[in-house]
Order: C-alpha cells, then structure tokens, then sequence
C-alpha cells in the first residue's frame, strides 16, 4: 500500500526542478519525501513543519493525535489540565527518507521548535540570516541586509511594528542558539573581517582601536559608526549570551591571536 502524506494527501514524493548541465535545460526530478512518526503516520517534511506551533505545544501527532516525545511528560500523567512546559528538550524521533537517502534516527524536534519560533517572531528570520552570513564572513551581504532592515524600518513602521531596525539587528540575541550575537557567532566561526566589520558598525569603540587598514576598508565603503555620538544602541562589545559570555570573553576562549583584540583594549 503507497501511504500518503496525512496533511495534504500527496504521494511522499516531491518534484524538484533541476537544470541538466549538457544541454541546460530545465528538467523535473521526483524524489522521495517521506517523514515517518513515531505512531506510524507519514508526512511531507514541509508539511509537518507547516504543523510546527501545534505540534511543540502538543508534542502530538497532528493526524493520529498520539504523544510523540518519549522523553517528555506525557499528557496521562499530568493531574491539571494546563501543559506545563517540559523540564528537558523533548525528542521527537523520526525516520526520514528524501533524495539524500534514509535517516533512520532523525530528532525532528529541534526543527520543529525553530520553525515555531519563527512563526511566532517574523522578525527574527532577518536576523537570523544576518547570523549565517556572519558565520560564513560574508561582509557584503552583512551590510546589504542592515541597509535593508534600515529603509524597510522606515517604510513599514506602522504595518510590521516588530521589525528590528539595523542597530537592533546587530545587538540581537539569538534566542534559538544560545543567546549568541552575530558577533558571538563570526568569532566562533573566526571570521576575522566580519568580526571588525560588526566591532566598526556596533560598538562605539575608539577608532584608534580599529588597525588601519580596517579604517580604509571601512570609510571606502561608506560604513557608519552607527552607534558613535548617541546613547541609542546597545555597544555588541557587552552584550551577553546565555552562558554570561561577552565578545571579548570568547576571544579569550579561543586563544591567539584573537586575545590580542582584548590586550588591544579594544573591549574597554
Ligand atoms: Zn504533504
Ligand atoms: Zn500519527
């Protein structure tokens, strides 16, 4: 018996669009997209993480309604009738089979709890993509999405209130991976011109802080000191993330020859 995706009742298959290299043209690949429960119900990957707000808050199947984390508290075993929030990250267990093959084991909870995230903040998605380029140190991206995130503050203030505006860009914490700035984050991933590139546009560390060539690189292309001469803004330099890490914390953590930017007094 073929299942079906139980959302939209769908073969678990989907079609991607692929561009055939000889001769380039566009050609229709079918691939196989089957997310299986743990109670046995199948699902399009998109299709579950559709469901994804209904099932974190559940932690049930959105077909079968069967309890989906075996290291949750089930809802039997709960006296009141209010979900309490689980005390461990729940682990929804599932096997997944798309085009790069089977994973037999794959914790589809933390993907779920992302997308629910998301939904719930549509302001972080922007943010969150400033977060991967730091990661990636791609600077010209990094400064497209700020101009970006500055001139859609200005247009739609009244229509999307919750949209970050540059300076809350750079200083925003990311909830999802542990509290960590796109400064935390480009360190981590030793990104050293995406690094300067966010001390330069989010703290208001002294020029002479900066090594020179930064300086040039900075003023031929137009960078602001976003944050110099107003007390808006808070400095990315001494934001916190949730394990009590400033920037300069975990430049200590990684050793030469990031500690130099702490003996530099670049942190002060
Ligand atoms: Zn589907
Ligand atoms: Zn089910």
């Amino acid at each position: 018996m073929a299942e079906i995706c139980r959302v939209c009742h769908d073969p678990l298959t989907i079609t991607l669009d692929s561009e055939d290299l000889e001769d380039g043209d566009q050609q229709q690949q079918t691939v196989p997209d089957d997310l299986l429960l743990p109670c046995g119900c199948h699902f399009h990957w998109q299709c579950l993480l559709d469901q994804s707000t209904a099932v974190t808050t559940t932690l049930s199947c959105p077909s079968c309604n069967a309890f989906l984390s075996p290291n949750a508290a089930g809802a039997s075993s709960s006296s009141s009738s209010s979900a309490a929030p689980p005390l461990t990250t729940p682990i929804i267990l599932t096997h997944y089979t798309n085009e790069g093959g089977v994973q037999p084991y794959l914790d589809i909870y933390p993907s779920l709890a992302e997308e629910a995230f998301l939904a719930a903040h549509p302001e972080a998605r922007p943010a969150r993509a400033f977060h991967t380029l730091a990661s990636e140190g791609e600077v010209q991206g990094m400064v497209e999405l700020l101009t970006d995130a500055d001139g859609d503050a200005d247009d739609e203030e009244e229509e999307e209130g919750a949209r970050l505006s540059a300076t809350r860009l750079l200083a925003w914490r990311d909830p999802l991976n542990g509290g960590q700035t796109a400064l935390h984050v480009a360190l981590e991933a030793r990104q050293e011109e995406a690094v300067w590139v966010l001390l330069w546009l989010g703290s208001r560390a002294s020029r002479d802080s900066f090594p020179e060539a930064v300086v040039q690189i900075a003023a031929a292309n137009g960078l602001p000191r976003r944050l110099e001469g107003t007390a808006d803004g808070e400095d990315v330099r001494f934001v916190r993330d949730e394990r009590g890490r400033t920037a300069g914390d975990v430049c200590l953590e990684l050793g030469e020859p990031w500690t130099r930017l702490v003996e530099g007094g670049l942190f002060i």
